[in-house]
């Protein structure tokens, strides 16, 4: 048998464990079932009786337990167990997301928590160190950067001064829009209203 580095032997390890207890618990179960069948029995055979089918039953699951779930971890090639383990494991930068989150807290403020969400796709390859055979995975994983929290107050919403009202209230001159405009002379028009536009 090909020698297991500590990973396979440890899966081969919790699966053994597993179907151990299993195993137990059916010897248990079945040894009683069977020690009850045997009440006309005299008491000698109804013990060995019961010891031995229990014994039988437990074992037989614990076979089947741990036979089956090995085959999850055995290469479907070769048919060796525990022999696939993951070599290599590559991600490649797939997009990159700005996010926010606001959240209101009991005084009125709000908690804006922002970060940048990037999104990988990972590529996992197995290998099994018995024939050699390669399988790889495929899936997406994300992970935040740079998250930043901050509080923003009740008051935080404050109104955008200026610029509005400024030079709209003529209305009739186009020109008074425009900063750098030297203001215009003042032309009196007639003297009947006698206003001006500074
Ligand atoms: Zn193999």
């Amino acid at each position: 048998m090909v020698e297991l580095d500590q990973d396979q032997q440890a899966m081969k390890a919790s699966i053994r464990n597993g179907a151990l207890v299993l195993g137990g618990v059916g010897f248990v179960i079945v040894g009683l079932l069977a020690y009850w069948l045997l009440g006309s029995q005299g008491d000698l055979i109804r013990a060995g009786g019961g010891a031995v089918i229990g014994a039988l039953a437990g074992f037989g699951l614990f076979r089947w337990n741990f036979t089956s779930r090995s085959k999850g971890a055995a290469c479907a090639k070769c048919g060796s167990v525990y022999s696939i383990s993951r070599t290599d494991r590559n991600e490649v930068f797939k997009s990159s997301e700005n996010k926010m989150e606001r959240e209101a807290q009991a005084d009125g403020s709000t908690k804006v928590t922002s970060w940048v969400e990037e999104v990988y796709d990972v590529t996992e390859t197995y290998t099994c160190s018995s024939c050699g055979d390669v399988t790889t995975k495929n899936f997406t994983t994300t992970r935040r950067k740079d998250e930043e929290e901050r509080i923003e107050g009740p008051r935080g919403l404050g109104r955008v001064d200026g610029e509005a009202g400024q030079d709209s209230a003529t209305g009739m001159d186009i020109e008074a829009a425009e900063p750098d405009a030297p203001p215009p002379p003042p032309t009196p028009r007639g003297g009947t209203t006698g206003r001006t536009r500074n």
